[in-house]
């Protein structure tokens, strides 16, 4: 049996990052990740550009490879599954691709499980737990190779989901040559993101390369010699029956946390189904952290649970994790602020705050603006919308949202206000850069902010 000062279960984003800041921390610790698939670290979020092309090589998402754990004095196992754990004698049970097994003893735990796609109620979409061919989520390197060998031009691509995975694997679908048609139960598209107004402007913009069938539900897969052929979705509201052909079913309808080893650690499990943890990385359990997709913390703004589900999270969770775990001393912000982007057909789309359902719970002062990312009389300037979002009795801003040219970072403004815990008084005063081919002297950042301040102070003074 092997003695080890710190053992991470995973190398994701999470694990892998864990494990490195641990090294930092310590030069002498004994560092060991189990891994079930047999890639180390690599970017999940580039995996639809590899269906594209527009990341020719797959492999190229590797962002450390099995040498540099190596060089790190990381000691990696690929292809080596963690069974199960004991708690009350701190043994962990593992297992490798050819079934050989093998006991560690621990000392501290990193649990780094993330997640696993949720596969939604509809007939036919598994048999014994296999999908039939054809039908896909999108997790790992080995589903985008698979999704990859699906991908005909001219035929039918069905994406349920439209949340940012859906849309983004819905453009890259697209790009190759498909006809792609987006299923989504909710009555708008991103509908955990953004309030309908912003929702339809981008589903405008999709609808000129897409289809989209928004309130729906896919009921039954039809599937001869084991290939999917069509799809039967039925409207939420008047059930009225559609059948479509689909070629390709690319399922983007969320995750699940792997939680099955935090139970057995006796870790506390949260209203989300995430392990809890704090602002250290710690969770119930003396020892024992957890970062990543299988995790819950708490909002920023809200101060309510809210699942894990993005890498940018992920990696200073895991940074936390590895530094306390090695012995150093690292607190995150009390809670996390949800901030994240994409792109879809060119236009950009980023958000920092709560979940629109939350943030509406609030009753907060919203601020529109829709500008020029240049000043009006200088061409070529491209549309940009902001949205603020403020406390209606403080005035202390609580998330904003941005479509448009330079969206991100836009947006990362609002995040550096949000985490200094900036007054929109302030924040609508920001000096903003101004040249004519760059930006006007009115950022539209500025101008949203200033028309929720002013309905703040109209409300204030009756
Ligand atoms: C298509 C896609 C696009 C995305 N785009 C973005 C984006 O643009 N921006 C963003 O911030 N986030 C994005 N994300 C989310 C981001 O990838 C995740 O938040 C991040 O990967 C979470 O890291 P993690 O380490 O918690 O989990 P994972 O990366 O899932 O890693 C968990 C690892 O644990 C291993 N494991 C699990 N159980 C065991 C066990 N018992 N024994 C051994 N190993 C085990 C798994 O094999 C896995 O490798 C995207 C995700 C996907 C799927």
């Amino acid at each position: 049996m092997t003695k080890n000062n710190i053992i991470i279960i995973g190398c994701g984003a999470g694990g892998g990052t864990a494990a490195q800041f641990a090294r930092k921390t310590d030069r002498k610790a004994s560092i060991t990740i189990f891994e079930q698939t047999s890639f180390p670290q690599y970017s999940k979020c580039g995996l639809p550009y590899t269906i594209s092309g527009d990341i020719p090589e797959i492999m190229d998402l590797i962002e450390f490879s099995k040498e540099w754990f190596e060089k790190a004095r990381i000691d990696l196992h690929l292809n080596t599954t963690v069974d199960h754990i004991d708690s009350e004698k701190n043994i962990l049970y593992v297992s490798n691709e050819n079934n050989t097994k093998q006991e560690y003893e621990f000392e501290t735990i990193i649990l780094a499980t993330g997640a696993s796609p949720f596969i939604p109620p509809i007939k036919n979409i598994q048999k014994n737990g296999v999908f039939p061919n054809g039908v896909f989520s999108l997790r790992t390197i080995n589903d985008a190779q698979n999704i990859s060998k699906q991908v005909k031009k001219g035929k039918h691509a069905l994406v349920i989901g439209a949340g940012f995975i859906g849309l983004e694997i819905a453009e890259c679908l697209h790009k190759m040559g498909m006809n792609v048609t987006i299923i989504e139960a909710m009555q708008t598209i991103l509908p955990q993101l953004l309030d309908s107004d912003l929702s339809n402007q981008i589903q405008k913009h999709l609808e000129q390369y897409i289809t989209i069938k928004l309130h729906h539900f896919v009921k039954d897969i039809q599937v001869t010699n084991n290939q999917v052929t069509h799809v039967y979705v039925e409207h939420a509201e008047t059930h009225e029956k559609l059948t479509l052909p689909a070629d390709l079913i690319i399922l983007a309808t969320g995750t699940r946390p792997n939680i099955r080893l935090a139970k057995e650690l006796k870790c506390t499990i949260g209203s989300s189904g995430g392990i809890v943890v704090n602002n250290k990385s710690e969770t119930s359990q003396k020892n024992v952290y957890a970062v990543g997709d299988c995790t819950e913390f708490i909002d920023f703004i809200t101060k309510k649970p809210v699942p894990i589900g993005l890498g940018s999270i992920a990696v200073r969770q895991a940074i936390a994790a590895g530094v306390n775990a090695a012995g150093g001393q690292y607190e995150l912000q009390n809670g996390v602020l949800q901030t994240c982007t994409s792109e879809f057909f060119g236009l950009e789309i980023a958000s920092v705050g709560p979940s629109i359902s939350q943030l509406e719970e609030l009753k907060p002062i919203v601020g529109k603006h829709t500008g020029s990312s240049r000043p009006e009389y200088f061409p070529g300037g491209k549309s940009i919308t902001c949205k603020t979002y403020i406390d209606s009795s403080t005035g202390s801003i609580l998330g904003a949202r941005a479509i448009g040219t330079n969206a991100a970072q836009r947006i990362n403004t609002y995040a550096t206000a949000l985490l200094a815990n900036m007054n929109i008084e302030t924040f609508r005063t920001l000096r903003t850069a101004y040249a004519p081919p760059i930006a006007p002297t009115l950022d539209t950042v500025t101008i949203a902010a200033d028309i929720a301040a002013t309905k703040w102070q109209r409300k204030r003074s009756g």
